[in-house]
């Protein structure tokens, strides 16, 4: 449907000719995001925004409609390197390296950190010289020094940024430039060596990749959101990710040992029958800003402010790009209750002042613009004991309102 929508939404432009054939074409694989430059380069700004406000389910299971390429139509790891693989015409090739990337597979690594290695590793990575191949035209210069051209080896190991964050990092791996090896062969000697010396779960190849993995989400926040951060934050961002896997895992785990005990029923129990909390309620405000720009671009802001027993216990902010205020406060809700899960709260009570959405989440209709949100709403519900979804007035959810608003005019405070 989608598919179809893009087509047609945009009659005339030759997107065949330019390598776009299906929508993935317009997505960065790795982070699961769209490919914010190309769409606005290849569409009209009005399309472009349609675009670019389609939120891309972020769970796994569900990804059935962005890999046909796979049998089972969801998103497994294995298929998306099958698909690579034969896009390239590799798959003689990659016999010789099946132990290297078996071990990869078996590493403690989320999914789409794996994906990244693989991309990384076979130059599937959307770097500057890399698009520059393709013949999409974009400026060549690295993004963090601005003097040598942006290819894999420069980014993530030569540029003087890149071999201060290797050598700042529990890693204390010294850049030799004067030993030039092409990034994929550094890259696997490392893990490899890892590997032989920590056994396959290496916790410094955990270390090793979200480092790279930092490294391209900082690049990336400067070339898709202007977000000009101190280099530093690359090494604090890795650390932070490293401790939200430790704790997503714990998550789980704990999750499956509770699941012995309750059964299927229970996450669709009534409201109003949920009482009789045994442990702290975690209430929390969401709200999201959103204003129609004619000149610029849209831009929304979301907001979350949460309790426990009185006492505030954490808030944020962030910016998003939404096509609508409906859009937005679906935005802020989906982002409270993640905020709720990574901090490994049991029973939450969220309140929005969107009718509409609070609605939408309980009924089987929904409008098409938020219906893939409402989806990792309702799974990530799931992972909670109690997750309560309420409609509240605009003074109950001030707190989060003024972070939005803030978020909007480019005011972060985490
Ligand atoms: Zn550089």
């Amino acid at each position: 449907m989608v598919e179809g929508w893009v087509y047609q939404a945009e009659i005339g432009h030759q997107l065949k000719t330019i390598g776009i054939w299906q929508v993935k074409d317009l997505m960065i694989p790795t982070n699961k995001a769209w490919n914010t430059p190309l769409i606005w380069r290849v569409f009209s700004p009005e399309t472009s925004i349609r675009i670019l406000s389609t939120y891309l389910p972020q769970e796994t299971f569900q990804d059935q409609y962005a890999w046909s390429e796979s049998k089972s139509g969801s998103l497994r790891v294995k298929d998306v390197y099958t698909h690579f693989l034969m896009q390239k015409g590799q798959l003689d090739a990659a016999q010789n390296q099946r132990a290297f990337w078996s071990k990869l597979w078996a590493s403690d690594l989320r999914p789409k950190w794996k994906i990244f290695m693989w991309r990384l590793t076979h130059k599937a990575l959307a770097t500057n010289t890399n698009l520059i191949k393709r013949n999409i035209p974009v400026r060549p210069s690295c993004y963090f020094c601005h003097r040598q051209e942006e290819d894999d080896n420069h980014l993530f190991r030569d540029c003087e940024i890149s071999a201060r964050v290797w050598l700042g990092s529990n890693l204390g791996i010294k850049v030799d430039s004067s030993q030039i090896i092409p990034l994929r062969d550094w890259v696997r000697n490392f893990l490899q060596l890892f590997w032989k010396v920590d056994e396959v779960k290496s916790e410094r190849v955990t270390d090793f990749v979200v480092t790279l993995w930092s490294i391209w989400i900082h690049r990336n926040n400067i070339v898709f959101r202007q977000l000009y951060e101190d280099p530093t934050i690359i090494i604090h961002r890795k650390d932070v990710l490293l401790r939200e896997w430790t704790e997503s895992k714990n998550l789980k785990e704990t999750s499956r040992k509770s699941s012995v005990f309750s059964t299927g029923a229970q996450q669709e129990r009534p409201i109003s029958q949920i009482s009789n909390y045994q442990q702290d309620i975690c209430l929390m405000v969401v709200d999201g800003a959103w204003k129609r720009h004619k000149d610029k671009h849209p831009r929304a802001g979301i907001g979350w402010s949460a309790s426990v027993n009185g006492t505030r216990a954490f808030e944020g902010n962030s910016i998003i790009v939404a096509s609508s205020s409906l859009q937005t406060e679906a935005y802020a809700v989906h982002r409270g209750i993640y905020e709720a899960k990574l901090r490994g709260i049991r029973h939450l009570q969220i309140h929005s002042d969107s009718v509409e959405v609070v609605r939408a989440i309980g009924s089987p209709h929904q409008p098409f613009e938020i219906a893939t949100l409402l989806h990792d709403i309702r799974a990530l519900r799931r992972d909670f004991n109690t997750c309560e979804i309420k409609k509240g007035s605009r003074m109950d959810v001030i707190l989060a309102h003024k972070l939005a608003v803030a978020a909007r005019q480019g005011k972060l405070v985490s």
